[in-house]
């Protein structure tokens, strides 16, 4: 089969790989119906995360068992199925907390820029849709749902957002609109998003943003003070993972108020005193879809949302090189991968 391989910074190639085998009872071999590219795959992209060596990229998926092991009860050959970046076995003592994304058999999914993908943990990581294999229009929105949007609703449910709160999004990306999209599920009031780009304030409305914020840093802040009154958010949604942004969420939110953050950080360091005296709550890590997993699958198949509007590419997988440049310089928000 092909799949994607990065090489280096801007070295993405597409190669001939060997299909995937079953390596434990408890694997499963999934035909994909689509893959994409993450906006955490443009850290190594851009030489921001080093690797080591030749890495196959790709950790979000969706599509159809094509063969299970032995030990696998639940899951069966043909069934369509949806599954985080992570995998659990869903009853160790961390996932039985929801926190299945810090499992003791957690693995970070990689190889999903494929047509072929191996699954550990098959029974506690995938998620059946029911009602038999979906209509090829809800592939994009079951993709999202493997990654950006059950990180975009963990970075909601994590901030805390309750109906008639106050929210802030603070990232442009498909997690932060993803993460719009979640509060307004949630109730939220008012929803603020910070962006500069046209294309994903337009997104950002229509997911259900009221108010766009496009200063950034001290004045991204003063702009927040002053839409609410000098108090500040209830609930901010870090969702970039930069120095700057992790200063801007935490000074939006108001004492006693929640800051969630799912951007993987890079370069970020807290001041322990200055933390002290702001009185947020922090809550992050990397978001455990498999929790929400079941109820996205549910919102996505009876209509309520469609969060496959932020893949506003689609590239046959091997024009995966374009994909990663496209979003590298922010003219697609995410691309979607045909394989
Ligand atoms: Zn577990």
């Amino acid at each position: 089969m092909k799949g994607a391989v990065l090489y280096g910074p801007n070295d993405i190639r597409v190669e001939d790989l060997d299909d995937p085998r079953m390596i434990e009872p408890t694997d499963a071999i999934l035909r994909l119906a689509a893959s994409c590219i993450c906006g955490s795959d443009l850290w190594p992209y851009r030489g921001l995360q080093p690797i080591d060596g030749p890495t196959h990229m790709g950790h979000e998926y969706c599509g159809i068992v094509e063969e299970v092991g032995s030990a696998v009860k639940s899951i069966k050959p043909g069934q369509f199925v949806v599954g985080s970046f992570a995998t659990s076995d869903n009853t160790c003592p961390h996932c039985r907390y929801g926190y299945q994304s810090a499992c003791v058999h957690r693995e970070f999914m990689l190889r999903a820029q494929a047509p072929f993908l191996r699954v550990p943990h098959a029974d506690g990581t995938l998620v059946p849709t029911p009602g038999g294999t979906p209509s090829p229009g809800l592939v994009p929105s079951l993709l999202a749902a493997s990654d950006v949007l059950g990180t975009g609703w963990f970075a909601a449910d994590a901030a805390n957002v309750n109906p008639g709160g106050t929210v802030v999004v603070v990232g442009d990306g498909a997690v932060g609109l993803l993460g719009v999209l979640s509060a307004k599920q949630m109730g939220a009031g008012r929803i603020i998003a910070m962006s500069r780009h046209e294309k994903r304030q337009k997104l950002a409305r229509e997911f259900g943003a009221t108010d766009i914020v496009t200063e950034r840093g001290d004045e991204g802040v003063a702009r927040i003070r002053e839409l609410t009154k000098g108090i500040g958010a209830d609930s901010v949604l870090e969702c970039v993972g930069t120095q700057e942004s992790m200063m801007q969420a935490i000074h939006a939110t108001r004492p006693g108020g929640y800051v969630s953050f799912v951007g993987v950080p890079h370069g970020v360091d807290l001041d322990g005193q200055r933390l002290f005296f702001t009185h947020v709550h922090l809550h992050g890590g990397p978001a455990p879809v498999r929790r929400f997993l079941p109820r996205l699958i549910d919102l996505i198949l009876n209509g309520t949302i469609d969060p496959g509007k932020v893949f506003d590419l689609a590239l046959p997988l091997d024009q995966v090189a374009e994909g990663y440049r496209a979003m590298d310089e922010r003219r697609a928000i995410k691309t979607l991968l045909q394989v």
